[in-house]
């Protein structure tokens, strides 16, 4: 085709939380082409490894063998799904939904989404359960990835609003990684500060990670703490800030509360002890706290290293804390700094699609809330009680307490820890309904009803990035087959379900995309996060916009909190009295190692989309077990022998790899791979990669799993 012919329209990259803007080259039938959006704030132009390789993902003929195109019904289990229409699919739904519900009550179904979908597709899904069906048991996979971060913003700021922004990177003085490692993470980002870095040489990078990364390698001090420890590090640094007189006594009285018994806490948190639970030295720790506490701007990056954990709330509220009393946040370059890491998790968190949320940073368990939703849905309630989370909806399954599941855009059988209970729990439903763009993910298999859904460069919507920054796209192909967008799926089964429940008037009464958008930007009216100054036309006018950005404003807000005044009754931020707990599960003489898990620099979760691409398994061609060189001459093993990796839950075989990133007694392995990429060597029931080995212990406020921490002993096979 000659160039002439090509289009190009503006789009957002489908992977991590940056958010990059992509421009991507059309032919009419497929896309042929991306390159970085020169425009767009959260790269200007640049695209990593995962990004620049989306149109390869789009027209591979793997992924379109792999496309689900038509609805599929199995009436009986043994059976194999038969295509079918989608009025016979949303009829049959509809009327399994409403006898469940009739025969059980509302709690008796479950909805589990994802962090990929957009703003829209979560609205419809949220009103859908709450409003319409009236349950809370709406999670997604994002629960897995983001809910500590909320829970540690709500418990200290009084809001999930992330305070920084990306120019902060530029005027920091000390960027604190904990974590994370950034570089393969969240790369765009990474290279945002390394370019910030060669231009401020005096800046100093502090990385705090139990593995020797590539971002910590790059790090002015490194702190290679032990798995867990990251509370009593935090203590620990505000316990030296404090002994040594840098923290700020007139910001604490002025904007805080609560810090006389946080005080009294981290008094224990003596430089001895935090170096020996951290495994550090103490010279480190007084650099570290130091600089952090000298500095004019500390910025804190921090991603599933905190949240991942069974006291993923406190990591994340210890080191706000850390931020307060040092007077580290609403100021240039300052601020903790969550980075999201998928597409579109702050967009869900923003319209409340998860368990214990509602519409517009509202809480199922605040009477007004629920009243404000009733209110603006017109229904008589939502109801109190919360929904099940992420693993609880899974439990629930299993036991049969939950009788149908419908999982949207996600691949819990791979994703979720524990798989081997995951994939009982799916097999124990009455009816597991799949909303996927793609046929063959290991969640898939279990799907009784397989719904067929648009995915990237065919959706037009709102997502929004770490830092609260909105962008609109528009669909650049057509919807291939029979495939529907997800809002509109989740419009059609509603209107059905209406129809047999006799209903007067339909709660979803869109035409359009834009329809469900502006029912959202209407439910944030006086909230934290109001965007009622924004419209379709604002964003595809001036491009990207940061929220909030009330009626009247003429720019969305840069950064939060800059007054002192927080989201907080009060007005005033909360320290929260944080106490170190170990990992969920100890290392014993059984099961020795501590298994850490993380991403990979070039793949994206469970490899449905970049697992296509050959240039990507460049960088690691296949699953690995990383171990000390220390442990593999312990065990006597060269590098690539195989080993059993097994924990209390599960068993694997890996090649062993030796990395100087690794602490003796640590183990890593890669969270992408699932059994289809590896046939033959999984368990023959389905179940590999790292959540066969992983624990469903999770936090007692946020719910997220520890998904970053399991014991595992390691022997040759
Ligand atoms: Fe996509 Fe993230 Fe890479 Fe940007 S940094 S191109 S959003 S994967």
């Amino acid at each position: 085709t000659a160039p002439a012919a090509l289009k190009e329209s503006k789009a957002t990259c489908c992977y991590c939380g940056v958010g990059c803007g992509v421009i991507v080259q059309t032919d009419g039938a497929q896309v042929v082409g991306v390159r970085g959006d020169p425009d767009h704030p959260a790269n200007f132009g640049r695209l990593c490894t995962k990004g620049s390789t989306l149109h390869l993902t789009a027209r591979d003929a793997l992924q379109q063998q792999a496309r689900a195109l038509h609805p599929e019904i199995r009436v009986v289990r043994e059976m194999e799904r038969e295509r079918t229409s989608w009025d016979t699919t949303l009829d049959f739904l509809a009327k399994k939904f409403a006898d469940t519900i009739a025969a059980h009550g509302p709690d008796s179904v479950g909805f589990y989404i994802s962090g990929q979908l957009l703003t829209e597709d979560y609205y419809v899904f949220n009103k859908l359960a709450k409003g319409l069906i009236g349950t809370n048991n709406i999670d997604t996979n994002s629960r897995l990835c983001m809910s500590s971060a909320v829970a540690g913003y709500k418990q200290t700021l009084g809001a999930d609003a992330p305070p920084a922004c990306y120019e902060d990177i530029e005027q920091a003085d000390v960027v604190f990684i904990v974590g994370s490692n950034m570089a393969y993470a969240h790369p765009i980002l990474y290279r945002r500060l390394e370019a910030a870095r060669k231009a401020r040489p005096q800046m100093k990078v502090i990385v705090a990670d139990p593995r020797r990364t590539d971002t910590a390698r790059d790090a002015d001090l490194f702190l290679p703490i032990l798995p867990g420890t990251d509370v009593a590090l935090f203590n620990g640094m505000l316990h030296i800030c404090l002994w040594e007189d840098l923290i700020d006594p007139a910001y604490i009285d002025a904007h805080t509360e609560g810090f006389a018994e946080l005080k009294r806490t981290v008094r224990d948190y003596t430089p001895k002890f935090v170096a020996d639970t951290c495994g550090i030295s103490e010279e480190d720790l007084v650099t570290a706290a130091r600089w952090f506490g000298e500095s004019k701007a500390a910025l804190s990056l921090y991603c599933q290293g905190l949240n991942q954990s069974s006291a993923g709330t406190a990591k994340n509220a210890a080191l706000i804390n850390l931020h307060l009393a040092t007077h580290q946040i609403g100021k240039p370059g300052a601020g903790p700094f969550s980075l999201t890491g998928q597409p579109n998790a702050m967009g869900g968190r923003e319209v409340g699609g998860m368990a214990t949320l509602l519409s517009a940073h509202r809480d199922i368990g605040n009477r007004a809330h629920r009243a404000e939703v009733a209110k603006l849905w017109d229904i008589t309630d939502v109801p109190a009680a919360p929904g099940k989370s992420a693993v609880e909806m899974f439990e629930a399954l299993r036991d049969g307490d939950i009788r149908i599941i419908w999982i949207v855009c996600t691949n819990p059988a791979q994703s979720m820890p524990e798989q081997k209970m995951i994939r009982e729990a799916l097999k124990k439903a009455e009816l597991v309904v799949v909303q996927e763009a793609y046929r063959t993910t290991a969640t898939c298999d279990f799907a009784d009803v397989l719904l067929p859904a648009t995915t990237w460069s065919e959706k037009e919507g709102t997502v929004t990035n770490s830092e609260r920054r909105i962008t609109r796209f528009k669909p650049v192909l057509n919807k291939p087959g029979e495939t529907l967008h997800d809002w509109e799926i989740g419009v059609r089964f509603a209107h059905r379900l209406e129809t047999l429940w006799k209903r007067e008037r339909t709660l979803f009464p869109y035409d359009d995309v834009e329809s469900v958008w502006n029912e959202h930007r209407e439910s944030t009216r006086g909230r934290d996060l109001d965007i009622t100054g924004l419209s379709y036309a604002i964003l595809e006018q001036q491009g990207p916009q940061q929220w909030p950005y009330p009626q009247g404003a003429q720019a969305g807000r840069q950064r939060l909190y800059e007054d002192g005044i927080f989201a907080t009754a009060s007005g005033r931020a909360k320290f929260v009295n944080t106490v170190y707990q170990p990992v969920a599960e100890k290392v014993d003489a059984r099961f020795p190692f501590h298994l850490t898990t993380g991403r990979l620099r070039d793949q994206w979760h469970g490899m449905s989309r970049t697992g296509t691409v050959a240039q990507l398994f460049s960088h690691a061609p296949e699953p690995a077990v990383v171990l000390s060189k220390i442990d593999m001459e312990r065990r006597l093993l060269k590098d690539g022998d195989l080993v059993h990796v097994t924990s209390k839950r599960g068993s694997q075989i890996l090649p062993a790899v030796v990395g100087d990133d690794m602490r003796a007694g640590q183990a890593f392995i890669g969270m992408h791979w699932g059994e289809e990429y590896v046939s033959g060597r999984g368990n023959g029931d389905g179940t590999f990669g790292v959540n066969a080995l992983t624990t469903p212990a999770y936090d007692p406020s946020s719910k997220q799993p520890e998904l970053k921490h399991a014991a595992v002993k390691i022997l040759k096979a």
